[in-house]
């Protein structure tokens, strides 16, 4: 069997969002990685509605050209029907001032929805409060995962996902909505900002049928879109060839990644998901597309 080269994983979240590795300890666990395997590791953190994280990342990464190449990114949060469709973001540039002054609004509207979420919370008898969850840098992006974890720590739950099952997940008795921007919107801003748009796993979009899916991202593709995450830890091979030819028979560009959370999705590894995630090296026609190189 050939050697790999690289070891790839297009999509991770650091604590800027709702992961619990900062930036730094990502890098540092991707070059463990590869010193392992004998690979080079090409990884992008794509946090929640936030690029907070992406100077230390891309600094932290600068520092090993030879073990790491890094991508920045980053995930926002949008809707379709009744349905979260997450759109991920390459080789944006961080500084673009519509951008920043964007995701700012959206954070902004995540604060009012957090103060809603812990007063019920604290009406179902848990005692928790904003300064609780309260991260370092204002720029971080607060969701729902650290309650979670904060509620674990003060045993009220068992684990995160009984936090969600019983409390936080949508429509659970503690859930709130808030304002998310339109899949359009969010396409046209990855653009602006110099980067590539892409449709977050397709698999998660349990609310609409795979001809509503296909219909769905048709749509998102005439509008500029420009890939879809084809490998991803909680697809079934089946799954995975079915978003190929989907995003095939679109000209869509193939990506991929773990969604790594560190320990607030214990079950998920860098790199290889839950297990048998392998995220090919044709994913890395993205990097031709930004203009980007990487170490052969
Ligand atoms: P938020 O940004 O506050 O809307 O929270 C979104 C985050 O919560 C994402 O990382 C999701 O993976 C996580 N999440 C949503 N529902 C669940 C669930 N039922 N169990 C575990 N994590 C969840
Ligand atoms: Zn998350
Ligand atoms: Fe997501
Ligand atoms: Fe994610």
């Amino acid at each position: 069997m050939n050697q790999k080269a690289y070891s790839i994983d297009l999509h991770t979240h650091s604590t800027a969002s709702d992961g619990t590795n900062t930036p730094s300890e990502l890098v540092k666990l991707a070059i463990s990685h590869g010193k392992l395997h004998h690979t080079h590791s090409i990884l992008s953190l794509t946090d929640h509605d936030t690029v907070s994280g992406i100077k230390e990342f891309m600094d932290e990464s600068s520092k090993y050209p030879n073990q790491i190449t890094a991508i920045p990114g980053l995930e926002f949060s949008t809707y379709y029907k009744e349905e979260t469709i997450h759109i991920l973001g390459y080789g944006i540039d961080q500084s673009n001032p519509h951008l920043l002054s964007s995701l700012q609004h959206y954070r902004d509207s995540r604060d009012g929805r957090n103060e809603k979420i812990i007063q019920k919370l604290q009406e179902h008898g848990i005692s928790i409060t904003m300064e609780d969850i309260m991260p370092k840098n204002p720029e971080d992006s607060i969701g729902r995962p650290l309650m979670a974890q904060y509620m674990l720590r003060h045993n009220y739950v068992s684990s995160i996902k009984e936090a969600f099952n019983r409390y936080l997940g949508d429509g659970k008795c503690c859930y709130v909505e808030r304002e998310r921007p339109t899949p359009e919107e969010v396409v046209s801003l990855i653009h602006e900002a110099g980067g590539i748009a892409v449709m977050a796993h397709p698999v998660l979009y349990k609310k609409l049928s795979f001809e509503e899916l296909k219909k769905f991202t048709c749509h998102l593709k005439e509008i500029g879109l420009d890939g879809m995450e084809i490998y991803y830890s909680r697809n079934s091979q089946e799954d995975t060839t079915r978003y190929m030819k989907l995003a095939d028979s679109l000209g869509l560009l193939h990506t991929g990644g773990s969604d790594y959370h560190g320990s607030v999705k214990p079950d998920l590894s860098l790199f290889t998901g839950a297990g048998d995630l392998n995220v090919k090296e044709e994913v890395l026609t993205i990097m031709q597309a930004l203009g980007m190189t990487y170490k052969k």
